[in-house]
């Protein structure tokens, strides 16, 4: 049994927020390939560790490690193009625009190139236009065909359960190796949510078996998805282990109780 390749570490993390400290000294590493839950009580430093990894804030101290290269305060664009991408517990969808532009945006390959907004673009660049109609279709077709056939609706019209699809599909449109799920049941019943987890593993399962590292509070989500959890709280690393094994951990009860 080789021992499991590490995509990713964090290093001593620490990120202060004036007084107060989000993340303090984290240590942890994900696996190439694994499905990891990453838990904890409210104001945990689950998103902050999301938020610094991703490139929007720069830690204050310590170090993070993607394939064994240094990205510690690199920009969002440079994580993104070393194949990190993630998904906001906050929609950020454009809602006039369409299915099709919304995840079109995500595609890192063209973050220099620019996109296909207005119909001048679209005229001037018209087989590079195709292309990535084609590359957005095949994408939703793994996904969900359903949304396949909304792709040029404007997203305003959908319902919460596919544009918690779309803002997904922007994340995987760029064929990530690690994908960063912010709460994705957020808004939705258990029922939607599951539909949704599905659709993400058929991508997993049919294009590329990336990683996931997903925050989650739905504990019966974690329980599914995940093969390791790790539950952090006042930003340091309290718990790591099967869902069993956290659930039963008495540090991290006694964290949720003040919940
Ligand atoms: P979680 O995702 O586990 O709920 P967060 O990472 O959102 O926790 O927050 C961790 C702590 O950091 C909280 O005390 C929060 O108020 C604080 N925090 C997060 N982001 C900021 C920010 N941009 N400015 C100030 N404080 C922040």
């Amino acid at each position: 049994n080789h021992p499991a390749k590490k995509i990713l570490e964090a290093h001593n993390l620490t990120m202060r927020f004036g007084g107060v400290t989000a993340l303090d000294s984290l240590n942890l590493h994900v696996n190439e390939g694994e499905i990891l839950g990453l838990l904890g009580p409210n104001g945990s430093g689950k998103t902050t560790f999301f938020n610094v990894i991703t490139g929007l804030y720069r830690p204050s101290s310590g170090s993070a490690i993607f394939r064994g290269k240094d990205i510690t305060g690199a920009s969002a664009q440079d994580v993104y193009r070393e194949a990190i991408t993630r998904t906001f517990q906050r929609s950020r969808l454009s809602l006039p625009l369409t299915v099709f532009d919304n995840i079109a945006i995500g595609d890192n390959r063209r973050l220099d190139t620019g996109l296909f907004f207005n119909l001048f673009q679209r005229k001037q660049f018209k087989s590079e236009y195709d292309q990535v109609v084609e590359q957005v279709n095949q994408l939703l077709l793994t996904f969900n065909p359903n949304l396949a056939a909304k792709i040029f609706e404007p997203v305003a019209s959908l319902p919460m359960i596919d544009r918690r699809r779309i803002e997904i599909c922007r994340a995987l449109i760029s064929e990530p190796d690690l994908l960063l799920l912010d709460e994705p049941s957020a808004g939705m019943t258990h029922d939607e949510t599951a539909e949704v987890m599905n659709d993400i593993l058929q991508v997993r399962s049919k294009v590329k078996p990336f990683t996931i590292v997903l925050i989650e509070h739905e504990m019966g989500l974690i329980q599914r998805m995940t093969e390791r959890c790790i539950v952090l709280n006042y930003g340091k690393k309290i718990a790591e282990g099967t869902y069993d094994e956290i659930v039963n951990n008495p540090e991290v009860q006694v964290a949720y109780l003040g919940q």
